[in-house]
């Protein structure tokens, strides 16, 4: 199942437009998760300029040997509505059920490689997404003065350790993922960890993780 995308070049204004896929199943189709993984799917080259940027659009991913269903929805923030709407579609189309399914919204394609490599790496991104606040802290003294646009769960391929990559204005930099962390999340956030998790699409991100904490102080005050 494809779709067409209208693109214009950042740089020279050039028009085109590209096929790309609206639905991934990474059982089926496991060449498309791999291009997933290498980032060639949301790489755009100009063909006339040659200019390389990101591009984002709307994509369901599929994998359903860890019953996970994940829908990329760039516009999400400014039209929760619209998408919801989809996605209850979505839902009533399956010709399976998906209560026992993980459902997850993301935002960009960015945000669709880290969720696919928490489960693949089999954790459980609601704790995933608390350590990388933590970890906010030991990033922070490392690096004083760095502004941080985003930070992604990373596995490395060369220590093979699951690690958490800064993105800054200049550069990416790796520090390494806690387990230490990741106890005393389990342990602290008990409660939280215990909602039920399964068949609701659910925005599980970096704002989810900073409204626990909050939800969590207030409580303790
Ligand atoms: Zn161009």
């Amino acid at each position: 199942m494809t779709q067409t995308v209208n693109l214009t070049c950042p740089v020279c204004n050039h028009q085109s437009t590209r096929q790309v896929n609206a639905a991934i199943n990474a059982k089926t189709h496991p060449h498309l998760k791999q291009e997933l993984l290498e980032g060639k799917t949301f790489l755009y080259e100009c063909e006339q300029c040659g200019a390389q940027r990101v591009i984002n659009f709307q994509m369901l991913y599929h994998d359903p040997d860890q019953r996970l269903l994940i829908y990329l929805a760039p516009g999400y923030v400014n039209n929760k509505e619209q998408t919801l709407e989809i996605l209850d579609d979505l839902k009533n189309r399956q010709p399976v059920s998906l209560d026992n399914y993980h459902l997850r919204i993301v935002l960009s394609g960015a945000e669709l490689l880290e969720k696919i490599q928490i489960f693949d790496q089999h954790f459980n991104d609601y704790e995933v997404e608390l350590v990388k606040l933590l970890t906010d802290g030991i990033f922070s003294k490392e690096k004083s003065g760095e502004t941080v646009k985003a930070r992604y769960f990373y596995m490395d391929p060369k220590s093979k350790s699951a690690k958490i990559m800064y993105t800054t204005d200049s550069q990416q930099l790796l520090v390494d993922f806690h387990q230490s962390l990741l106890d005393f999340v389990k342990n602290k956030f008990k409660k939280e960890l215990q909602q039920p998790q399964r068949g609701e699409f659910q925005l599980v991100n970096y704002t989810w993780a900073i409204e626990t904490v909050s939800k969590d102080t207030k409580k303790d005050q």
